[in-house]
């Protein structure tokens, strides 16, 4: 039985002091192999599954395209998504861990991989952001995990980060739930929004996400973004599915 399927029960009964504690608790373990120590050992590290070409030159969905069916015929909002990573084997199971598992111990070495990537295939950028979390979901799991991660990539790549940017306009259902590609972007259609106060009129942002499936999610933030006049938004994930939804 993995650690997470382990820890789940004390976590739901005690919530976020009991998530807490146990993280005081339980070393970390590797998701891949179970070697304690980090979220992923480095041995695992190194069969993680890199994203390679070909890919859609947009959105960064793999296939034998220059743009993928998607990026062809809407204009995106967004000027690309770039990813270290194909959705897959240990990284999916280490984003699981962030996302699903209560793990939030695993963002210091998921957002410096993001990071590290970043710095080595630089984006535009004066600002970088999150993709929001509705209060009522962010109180469920007790952090996002989206922020954590860009965070992360903001330290390690010093430049600024902004926790306050964007904000979740009405709570949506779990991308896991919405079973086609129409009903996840009817999902966030219109649930993102400028916060008060805010002015990226010229401004170049790098919006991180953990895992990028259709893009709906970060289309949705950029299109607030450059309806408010930013001058570019890159999405940056750690992973990208195919063109289809997967499972979750
Ligand atoms: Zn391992
Ligand atoms: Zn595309």
């Amino acid at each position: 039985m993995s650690l997470l399927n382990r820890l789940a029960p004390l976590q739901s009964l005690f919530g976020q002091a009991g998530r807490g504690l146990l993280d005081a608790l339980y070393p970390l373990e590797c998701v891949g192999c179970g070697a304690t120590g980090k979220v992923i050992c480095d041995r695992c590290a190194a069969g993680l599954p890199v994203l390679l070409p070909p890919f859609c030159e947009i959105c960064s969905v793999p296939g034998d395209f220059a743009r993928c069916p998607a990026c062809a015929a809407n204009g995106r909002c967004f000027d690309g998504i770039r990813a270290p990573f194909q959705y897959g084997g240990v990284i999916r199971q280490a984003i699981l861990a962030l996302k699903y598992g209560g793990i939030k111990a695993a963002a210091p070495q998921l957002g410096t991989l993001l990071g590290d990537y970043l710095n080595d295939n630089p984006l535009p950028c004066d600002l970088v952001a999150a993709v929001p979390m509705h209060p009522r979901r962010r109180r469920e799991r007790g952090y996002n995990q989206a922020e954590l991660l860009a965070r992360q990539v903001s330290r390690r790549c010093g430049l600024s980060y902004d926790g306050g940017l964007l904000v979740r306009t009405r709570p949506v259902n779990p991308q896991a739930g919405a079973n086609s590609a129409a009903a996840r972007v009817a999902n966030v259609t219109d649930s993102v929004a400028l916060a008060d106060g805010q002015d990226v009129a010229g401004k170049r942002i790098i919006l991180v996400d953990d895992v990028a499936t259709t893009g709906s999610t970060l289309q949705t933030c950029a299109d607030a973004l450059k309806a408010a006049g930013a001058e570019s938004v890159w999405g940056l994930t750690l992973a990208v599915t195919g063109a289809r939804p997967s499972a979750e």
